[in-house]
């Protein structure tokens, strides 16, 4: 039942949030005391109390009862990637036998769902088969509301008895954590005395496409894995480019005007939309927030954004490559450090001595992202974005950044001397006079870098569109935290701190210019002198994925407390049978489509083909253009077969991997996929050749264009 946002029935501010225990309700459920001390507990300085538990629960279970919810959920991110729920009622028998609502704060504190099943890399087996949630007090409760039905939704760490990481959350948790810290000390290191605390800010930009459900149930690659394994490019496709910020079609527009009432009503504040560069995708973007919550935040989105595409009969594709040849999906992580005295590390700020910090904050960044590349690039790698990168029309998988014109310029300053030009003609000495106040849409837009500064910011762009933000902002906070330890080290015993922070500035720019690049990202010429610049390039999921465990990575995860050795060794196993699968599954669903819908109806369109050529021949008719295709159907359908059962066999032995799940994955990355390229290029070029009332079912034009 869709249910359209009327903003003069109700403004904005009114339905805001208000499916959301945020601050303001708590405030208002909440007596003070308990409120502020739920603030300390929150900020990390003071330890979650049974009373303060009992109490939040209590508030929790009235504000949720009067909305008419009869259930919570402590809701939780296996290593999956998506979320995981177990309902329970309030309902609890009371001592005289009455029905009573209940929820202690022991319930609220912690769950123990039968989590056996959940992917954990070995991890739980060898100790312990329990799993435990744990409330996260930093990520506020929410009501999801569907069709009515009205659930409570606690965001919890999902963990095992001996504390390991069974989560996304946890990680990512500790890396913040580990942020915060080194960020104080170099803080501190500099006089800055009043800063507290640290914050990692996130926000979004969500890609996705949308299909008519009645295209999308007939295809079952689509409904199977989210991505079409087969299908050739329309007559048109982007190369218009009349897609990107075009006029909003008006199903789609009531479609997003729902989405935005759902989002709103969770406190999710999504602000911008748009058409994206391929046709039939879109994008969403929320304001930023504190990582954790925009990265649940983020979760909920995409079940919302399902939920609602259902509802206006069309489907909502989250795949990074749902359809070869036009550009695939992606989710632009926004990501800046800010502290509680309102000061954002990567503003270019106003005066001198701002610039200086934020020169040192860049140039950490530069230094994090240039040491720890692999690492990063490894928490994009998902069977998914494998097809997405180093396509022509997506970032490739090397991991550069883009500073922008002015901010190289002044970088080759510090690291060459080269003498710096203001934009008004001044030239400057950093260290003295610094640089004077740098507007902030100093950058231009640059849309082909992984890594690029917009401003105040940097924008990550090699994630995934169906991913979790958790993963690449817990790779990217601990290398960062990692460069600022070493940072404050050095400022801690330096005798003249604005001096040693001048030549670490230097330093860091110097040693680590190679990663700043500021072309264009999609071109050939743009790999080749990457590779003359020494930068990996790791364009195999698998390949990436074994970066988890090299020794450098593990010294750092571990001295940062983000990830013990095992937990990435469990993870480096999970992902990896995590890609296995779902390649096995789309090899296995290419088979079944060639078996039983290609070849079959490609073989009676032939004999149709073939039956009005004779016909046509025996009456003195021009037949030889005809009999060209039907040679070529002939020959094609011939390979195609083949190749389907070429493919099956590949899958049989990829199969029998399964002892080894490195070897299996890696077999499945080259052999398989290999096979189904070569498949999929002969049932490809059936499709160009077959009738499209013969074809098993809708092409891309169908799919694409039909919104
Ligand atoms: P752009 O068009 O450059 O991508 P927008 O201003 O539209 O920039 O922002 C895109 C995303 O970045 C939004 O989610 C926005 O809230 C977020 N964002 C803006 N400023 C910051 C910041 N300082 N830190 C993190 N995210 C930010
Ligand atoms: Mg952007």
């Amino acid at each position: 039942m869709s249910v359209p946002y009327d903003g003069k029935i109700k403004p904005i501010e009114e339905i805001f949030a208000c499916n959301c225990f945020n601050d303001t309700a708590m405030q208002q459920y909440l007596s003070h005391e308990i409120f502020s001390e739920l603030q300390q507990i929150q900020h990390g300085n003071c330890d979650l109390t049974p009373r303060v538990a009992e109490a939040v629960a209590l508030a929790m279970k009235s504000w949720a009862l009067e909305r008419g919810v009869t259930h919570y959920t402590h809701w939780f991110q296996p290593l999956t990637g998506s979320t995981a729920e177990k309902h329970d009622s309030f309902l609890t028998i009371g001592k005289t036998g009455k029905v009573i609502m209940d929820f202690s704060g022991r319930e609220l504190l912690q769950g123990e769902p039968d989590a056996s099943s959940f992917p954990n890399g070995g991890l739980r087996a060898t100790f312990e088969a329990r799993g435990y949630t744990a409330w996260d007090t930093t990520s506020p409760a929410f009501i999801k509301d569907t069709e009515g039905v009205r659930t409570l939704y606690i965001p919890t760490a999902f963990f095992s008895y001996n504390g390991q990481a069974l989560d996304k959350k946890v990680p990512l948790l500790r890396s913040l954590d580990a942020l915060e810290r080194q960020t104080l000390r170099v803080l501190r290191a500099l006089g800055y005395t009043s800063v507290n605390h640290i914050t990692v800010n996130v926000g979004f930009e969500q890609e996705y496409f949308l299909v008519d459900r009645s295209f999308f149930d007939k295809r079952l690659d689509l409904r199977l894995t989210g991505r079409t394994v087969f299908g050739n490019l329309a007559a048109k496709g982007q190369e218009l480019d009349d897609h990107y910020f075009g006029s909003i079609s008006d199903r789609v527009t009531v479609f997003m005007n729902e989405l935005n009432y759902e989002l709103w009503k969770v406190g999710i504040p999504s602000k911008t939309q748009h058409k994206e560069v391929a046709p039939g995708q879109f994008e969403v973007a929320a304001i930023f927030d504190a990582a954790n919550v925009s990265t649940d935040r983020n979760q909920l989105l995409m079940r919302i954004l399902k939920s609602v595409a259902r509802r206006h009969h069309m489907k909502a594709l989250l795949h990074e490559k749902p359809f070869a040849g036009v550009n695939g999906s992606g989710k632009h992580n926004n990501w800046s450090i800010s502290t509680d005295d309102g000061q954002n590390l990567l503003s270019p700020g106003e005066s001198p001595e701002e610039n200086i910090l934020f020169l040192l904050t860049l140039s950490s960044l530069v230094r994090a992202v240039d040491t720890y590349a692999p690492l990063i690039r490894a928490s994009a790698a998902t069977a998914g974005n494998e097809h997405r990168l180093g396509q022509n029309e997506a970032p490739p998988a090397i991991i550069s950044m883009y500073l922008g014109e002015q901010l190289t310029e002044i970088l080759e300053y510090l690291v060459a001397k080269k003498p710096y030009k203001t934009r008004d003609g001044e030239i400057l000495r950093v260290g003295v006079n610094a640089l004077p106040g740098l507007p902030k849409d100093m950058t231009d837009r640059n849309r082909t870098s992984p890594f690029a500064f917009t401003g105040n910011k940097f924008e990550f762009r090699m994630v995934g569109s169906s991913q979790s933000l958790a993963g690449p902002n817990t790779m990217l906070n601990a290398a960062v935290a990692e460069v600022f330890s070493d940072v404050a080290d050095r400022l801690e015993q330096a005798q003249d701190t604005h001096s040693e922070m001048l030549s670490i500035i230097h330093e860091q720019f110097q040693n680590h210019q190679r990663i700043v690049f500021n072309g264009n990202g999609y071109s050939e010429q743009w790999i080749t002198e990457a590779k003359r610049r020494g930068l990996p390039n790791i364009p195999s999921t698998v390949e990436a994925l074994k970066q988890l465990v090299e020794p450098k990575h593990v010294a750092m995860l571990e001295r940062h407390g983000v990830f013990t050795q095992e937990e990435l060794e469990s993870r480096l196993e999970v992902y990896l049978q995590i890609y296995s699968k779902q390649v096995n599954i789309e090899a296995g669903v290419m088979v079944e489509m060639t078996r039983r819908s290609i070849v079959p109806s490609v073989t009676r369109y032939l004999s149709e083909l073939v039956g009005d050529i004779t016909s046509q021949k025996n009456l003195g008719l021009q037949t030889a253009e005809l009999e060209k295709i039907a040679t070529l159907l002939s020959v094609e359908l011939n390979e195609t077969i083949k190749s389907g059962e070429a493919l099956h066999i590949a899958i049989a032995q990829a199969l029998a991997l399964s002892d080894d799940t490195i070897g299996q994955a890696e077999f499945y990355s080259s052999e398989v996929l290999e096979r189904m390229r070569d498949l999929r290029s002969h049932a490809d070029m059936l499709e160009t050749y077959t009738d499209k009332q013969a074809w098993p079912f809708p092409g891309y034009e169908d799919l694409l264009f039909r919104l």
